[in-house]
């Protein structure tokens, strides 16, 4: 490339990769501040204003309460977070066995932290121990497989909104590493 990725912070006046610059919400161009600068000045602020700060904090908080707590009772939300419950109870009291490694890479734990995958959420108890790494890979590999199944056969006038949200919000959360199930 020939424009160099890096910019001169206003603030402290060095020369830093653009990765070190938070981007602008709005614009998506990366700011005047680098990200020491502007957290340490977020830190400082936040230490000023502390009544302030809290009392915006606590109005966020019951701004999306209705949201938070419609999607907590959402039956498919519901529904996995009991599956996973299960499994976690039969394991824990030794109705399932345990694992140590991934069933997919052999990374053991510790260090690697295994997750209880559900292939299946109507079988609790069919469970694939796999690392944080390729419960991840596994999750994006269902998403594309599914959305592949879904370009083929259209839009599925039987699915429901509801359910195509649902799987939408899913891909999004394990696309950013998070996989639950
Ligand atoms: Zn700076
Ligand atoms: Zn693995
Ligand atoms: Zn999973």
């Amino acid at each position: 490339m020939a424009k160099a990725a890096t910019r001169r912070c206003t603030q402290c006046g060095e020369t830093r990769p653009l990765s070190d610059f938070h981007l602008d919400k709005r614009t998506g161009t990366p700011r005047a501040w680098c990200k020491p600068c502007s957290n340490a000045y977020n830190r400082a602020y936040r230490r000023r204003n502390l009544a302030h700060v809290r009392a915006r904090d606590r109005r966020y908080w019951h701004k999306y309460k209705a949201k938070r707590d419609a999607y907590e009772r959402r039956p498919d939300v519901r529904r996995k977070r009991s599956v996973r419950q299960a499994a976690y109870w039969a394991v824990k009291t030794g109705i399932l066995p345990t694992r140590t490694a991934c069933e997919h890479c052999g990374a053991t734990s510790p260090p690697a932290r295994l997750h209880r995958h559900h292939p299946d959420y109507s079988d609790p108890l069919r469970i694939v121990w796999l690392c944080t790494l390729c419960h991840g890979e596994e999750h994006r590999r269902l998403n594309d497989e599914r959305r592949k199944a879904e370009g083929r056969s259209g839009k599925r006038a039987g699915a429901g909104g509801h359910t195509a949200h649902a799987t939408r919000r899913g891909a999004k959360r394990h696309a950013r590493g998070k996989p639950r199930g």
